[in-house]
């Protein structure tokens, strides 16, 4: 039994949102009480505690569009690159780098990732995943990372015919298997889906063949309408609209994920609506590679269950949360967008995405949840509680705050020592291995 108490606990729980000497109690991977500081010491007399000092308690957070493979680009130039449109971007940064990693390099790539997702206060991710130069073994060896590290992942292979019909079948292949296995798993801390790039690098061939391979208790997680060159290809070569495609495919519905959604009219949000499928919004990734602004207000307003997700562009979900806040503001030269939106994405709609993959209730502080939990250091200049913590989230903290990091009932950070690796050696061999890969890149 451990006690995490002596702060300011939000919930997220309508029926007790906020308490300002709060705490909960934890046995073993759940919460089993939450209430006042006094209270639950008295309840619970005996039990480990760790007390919070008047910091923030609140649920850890969840990130719903990661990219492991792109840890070891920090600081990388590549010769002659010099992108002059989204293709280029894809071609000359990341598929020559997913071509190159090895196992190796996957697995330093998904343990830094993960410990930056502890240290930024997230326990559970969607991770869209490729290495071309190794597909089989990939996504089992990004699960062993994350279970030696204690995150939730849901993870999968994302299928493309660029570099041919063997790889994509190969990547088929390493999705059904790992799907497989993750539906066999009963710890609730691993899932799997059928990933694919994106339509425009993907044949119909190829489209039968994942169809074909995915067990259907999974859905698809599919990057759609990145950049208008997705659009374009899919009118010049099928005729018809991206999420028609996605439609006639039987792509869509309640366990598909789908990326960006840039270039989709008012048809294509209604289909991505009736069939219940979801979205993820990633906004500093869209302005950086200049894509363009997605219609979130739109899609939210709608109804369409939209979260947000970082694609591998940070892993702190308060900087995702700061820019897509004055992005869509930006945008529409609206100064009251995104106040409640983007709030509702980041921690109702991702929980409730989470919780189409895992059985435990995620992102909320209540008897039978998950203990995914975190304590931030952020001494509030002004009056908090449930009713402006998303202001003080918003302007006030961002990942670094996060001083204790709990995932599943186990104590991953703990006054900001990660408890579940040895972070220095873990970056010594990163650097090691990317060491390898740039010069396998650049010669
Ligand atoms: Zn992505």
């Amino acid at each position: 039994m451990l006690i995490v108490g002596n702060g300011k606990l939000v919930t997220r729980d309508s029926k007790l949102p906020f308490i300002e000497n709060g705490a909960l109690a934890i046995d073993g991977t759940k919460i089993v009480k939450v209430g006042t500081t006094p209270d639950l010491r008295n309840l619970y007399k005996g039990a480990d505690y760790i007390d919070a000092k008047n910091r923030i308690i609140m649920p850890a957070f969840i990130n719903t569009h990661e990219h492991i493979y792109s840890a070891m680009a920090r600081g990388l130039s590549i010769k002659g690159y010099n992108p002059k449109g989204f293709l280029d971007i894809l071609d000359g940064q990341w598929w020559t780098i997913d071509r190159r990693l090895t196992l190796e390099q996957i697995r330093y790539s998904a343990m830094d990732t993960m410990i930056s997702c502890i240290r930024n206060g997230v326990t559970t991710i969607f991770d869209h995943h490729a290495s071309f130069g190794h597909i089989k073994g990939s996504l089992f060896t990004i699960a062993e990372a994350a279970k030696e590290l204690g995150i939730r992942a849901c993870l999968c292979y994302e299928v493309s015919d660029r570099d041919g019909a063997e790889k994509a079948k190969e990547a088929v292949l390493e999705n059904g298997e790992f799907i497989r296995f993750a539906l066999k798993d009963d710890t609730d801390m691993i899932a799997g889906m059928m990933g694919m790039h994106a339509q425009f690098t993907i044949s119909d061939a190829t489209m039968e063949l994942a169809a074909a391979n995915k067990p259907e208790e999974a859905g698809y997680h599919i990057h759609v309408a990145e950049g208008i060159e997705d659009l374009h290809d899919c009118l010049k070569k099928y005729g018809k609209r991206i999420a028609d495609r996605l439609m006639d495919w039987n792509i869509l519905g309640k366990k598909t994920l789908l990326g960006h959604c840039i270039y989709i009219n008012s048809h294509e949000m209604d289909l991505i609506r009736d069939t219940g499928t979801m979205v993820v919004h990633n906004p500093e990734s869209n302005m950086g590679n200049a894509c363009g602004c997605p219609p979130v207000m739109e899609l939210v307003h709608r109804g369409i269950l939209t979260g947000l997700g970082t694609d591998g562009y940070t892993h702190d979900m308060t900087e995702s949360y700061k820019v897509a806040n004055v992005l869509h503001k930006h945008h529409l030269c609206d100064a009251n967008a995104a106040w409640s939106e983007v709030p509702e994405m980041l921690f109702k709609n991702n929980a409730a995405i989470a919780g189409r993959y895992f059985k435990a209730p995620l992102g909320v502080l209540k008897e039978g949840a998950a203990a995914d939990v975190i304590v931030v250091d952020y001494d509030p200049p002004t009056y908090l509680d449930e009713n402006n913590i998303n202001g003080h989230i918003l302007f006030g903290m961002t990942g670094r705050d996060v001083v204790t990091t709990i995932g599943n009932g186990k104590v991953l950070m703990q006054d900001r020592e990660v408890k579940v690796a040895d972070t220095e050696k873990v970056m010594a061999k990163c650097r090691e291995e990317s060491a390898k890969l740039w010069k396998n890149i650049n010669g």
